[in-house]
């Protein structure tokens, strides 16, 4: 599970380790998805699906 949805919060958590990044408002996703990449996550499409990776699980081969 990517994002968990949780009322009006959304969670970002790594679908490698399952570390969690932040849990914000649904109204400021955009905005953490945008610290998520300064703080070198990596999230990438796969179909419909979005994957998101902490730091340390992208430098796992094949993640990019
Ligand atoms: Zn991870």
């Amino acid at each position: 599970m990517t994002i968990e949805r949780n009322n009006r919060h959304r969670v970002m958590i790594c679908d490698e380790c399952g570390e969690d990044y932040d849990t914000v408002d649904a109204d400021d996703f955009d905005d953490m998805v945008e610290r998520a990449k300064r703080a070198n996550w990596l999230i990438v499409r796969d179909g419909k699906l979005w994957l998101h990776y902490c730091p340390d699980c992208r430098k796992l081969p094949g993640k990019g």
